[in-house]
């Protein structure tokens, strides 16, 4: 108080300030008190396979239940849990949970689980997945890596040297998010992506926007020509959905084809079909 009434120049010193700040260490003491205490959910999101209509598989999403905050989306968690390490747990802690999961599903449809960049920078992620894979005795097959441009960029060597050996183990790998931040053609040429994910802030404007449709179409043209399937993520309406099919799109994931909802939900709905009796954990 006494400070800002110095003047305008001091405002970096706002109690409010102060108190975002202090909100963020909490959210990220309690984050990590969270993963511990197995206080996190994943969601799980169909994709579709444009052709037949059937699923693919299902994409893992993060969600956090606090308990007195109500729940907190990942665009706001993640990043928190990315200023540490913190990141390292909570990634940790999905891809064992997703396999878990996936290993249990009489289907043996593939489940796709998000990296953040860290996870390339600090851990040994081929170790850690061939773990969880034996761990869980999920086929290799079934898991599917997603990781966006910044993951590469932040040390392009080291990342190539990472997806080479986690795909010798026969697990796949996407880039999320594509079209939008540096959508390198170079990447695509040289990197050993199994599958292209088109960012869903297309899908909004696809049907009346011809520039977000040529984006698409380019996408769409990319991914024949090198041979990797293209995925629209954000179909909210049965028109994109069309349209995307008339484009030749591969596969599709987005609310109009199934929210993400969590395993206990896709079961009673008769989704997911589990190979063991009882309720998922
Ligand atoms: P993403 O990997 O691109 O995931 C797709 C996001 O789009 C999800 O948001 C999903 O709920 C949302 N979505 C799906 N269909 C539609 C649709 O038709 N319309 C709209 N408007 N949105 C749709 P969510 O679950 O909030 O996750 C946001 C981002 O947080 C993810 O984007 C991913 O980057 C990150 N994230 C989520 N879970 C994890 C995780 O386990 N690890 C890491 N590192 N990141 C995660
Ligand atoms: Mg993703
Ligand atoms: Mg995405
Ligand atoms: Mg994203």
């Amino acid at each position: 108080r006494a400070k800002r009434e110095l003047g305008q120049q001091v405002c970096f010193y706002e109690p409010a300030m102060d108190e975002r700040v202090r909100l963020r260490q909490s959210l990220a003491s309690e984050l990590r008190a969270a993963i511990e205490h197995d206080q996190l959910q994943v969601h799980y999101q169909q994709q579709i396979d444009i052709a037949t209509g059937r699923v693919r598989g299902y994409e893992a999403l993060l969600r956090w239940q606090h308990p007195t905050r109500g729940s907190i989306p990942p665009s706001e968690f993640i990043p928190l849990a990315e200023r540490d390490t913190t990141i390292l747990l909570l990634g940790e802690w999905v891809l064992r949970k997703a396999c878990q999961d996936a290993a249990r599903w009489m289907h043996p449809c593939s489940v796709a689980v998000n990296l953040s960049p860290m996870q390339f920078i600090h851990d040994d992620l081929p170790s850690l997945v061939r773990r969880i894979l034996d761990e869980t005795g999920l086929a290799p097959a079934r898991l599917e890596l997603e990781l966006t441009e910044s993951s590469i960029f932040a040390d392009r060597d080291k990342a190539l040297a990472m997806l080479t050996r986690i795909k010798a183990l026969g697990v796949s790998i996407a880039l999320d998010d594509f079209g939008t931040g540096y959508s390198s053609l170079d990447i695509l040429r040289s990197f050993p992506f199994d599958k292209i994910k088109t960012d869903r802030s297309f899908m909004p404007s696809i049907e009346e926007n011809p520039q977000a449709r040529a984006i698409i179409s380019a996408v769409l043209a990319l991914g024949r020509s090198l041979d990797i399937p293209v995925l629209a993520e954000g179909i909210e309406t049965p028109g994109q959905l069309e349209l995307l099919r008339d484009m030749g799109c591969a596969a599709v994931q987005g609310y109009f084809l199934g929210r993400p909802k969590p395993l206990t939900a896709l079961v009673e709905a008769g989704q997911i079909a589990l190979l063991h009796e009882g309720l998922p954990a």
